[in-house]
């Protein structure tokens, strides 16, 4: 290939975007003409390398956009602290079957044992799926609604919830919402009910609900649709934050 020939190809690769093949052109050329690599397999090199860029660009950006309190990926999770959880059910999770599926999933328990660290394990492997994942707070969220209501946005931010592939609300029932809250995540809920998943951690049984939510006929109503074909996980063992802090106690008293 001349050098005007190669100029040409760079200004194509460039007007296509295809930056990382512009990067390794060269040392993909020279590869090929030294291993007398076929013309496709040299396509299939250069053009794996621009996906995989891409796919790894575009798995940090939706990490990024999810807004994940901490970075909690399931390897850091311990499974023999959890007693009870079948690792096995949360792998199959994993798998984003349920986002397939549109299916909730539901982790109940009380504080401590580890109900964050999986919604957000479960996020992550739904960023690196290519969901456009959402981790709010139940509180956070309901604010956030209220406060569009008020600047008249409340239709626009309402759709950018209902669209996120994943939408995780943490810590639903920590703070019981007031009257206009507990509508507008009803709206939220109802625009994704069969659509999109959410997942949802929770201290308070289903029992409680109406505390959380106040009107007993928005509870049952909310409740039959987020429970419907749910996955619901009851996080019964001990916390892992008391188990860590009593550990801790007992090293630093010997
Ligand atoms: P919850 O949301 O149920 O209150 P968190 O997910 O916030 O609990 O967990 C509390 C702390 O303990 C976090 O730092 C979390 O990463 C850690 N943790 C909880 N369970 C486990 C576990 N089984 N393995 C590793 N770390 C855990
Ligand atoms: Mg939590």
């Amino acid at each position: 290939m001349n050098a005007a020939m190669n100029a040409m190809l760079l200004d194509n690769l460039k007007l296509l975007s295809l930056s990382t093949m512009i990067q390794n052109l060269s040392a993909k050329l020279r590869q090929a003409k030294e291993g007398k690599i076929a013309y496709e397999e040299f396509l299939l090199n250069l053009t794996e390398i621009e996906v995989q860029v891409r796919r790894e660009n575009g798995r940090k950006r939706r990490i990024k956009e999810a807004g994940f309190p901490l970075l909690k990926p399931l390897e850091t999770f311990d499974f023999e602290a959890a007693t009870d959880l079948d690792v096995r059910y949360i792998q199959e999770l994993t798998t984003g079957e349920y986002i397939e599926e549109k299916r909730n999933v539901i982790f109940l328990g009380k504080s401590g044992t580890g109900k964050t660290h999986l919604a957000t394990a479960l996020g992550m492997e739904a960023c690196t799926s290519g969901y456009r994942t959402r981790f709010v707070t139940g509180c956070g969220l309901a604010n956030e609604l209220i406060e569009a209501r008020d600047e008249k946005i409340l239709s626009r931010v309402i759709k950018r919830y209902a669209g996120y592939g994943l939408l995780i609300i943490d810590e639903l029932g920590y703070v019981p919402f007031s009257k206009e809250g507990a509508e507008l995540l009803f709206q939220v809920l109802a625009e994704r009910h069969e659509k999109r998943p959410v997942i949802i951690t929770t201290n308070m049984g289903f029992g409680d609900w109406t505390q959380i939510f106040g009107d007993p006929n928005l509870t049952g109503a909310l409740l039959d649709r987020i429970t419907h074909k749910a996955h619901i996980i009851n996080c019964t063992w001990e916390s892992y934050r008391l188990k860590e802090t009593l550990k801790n106690k007992r090293r630093n008293s010997k």
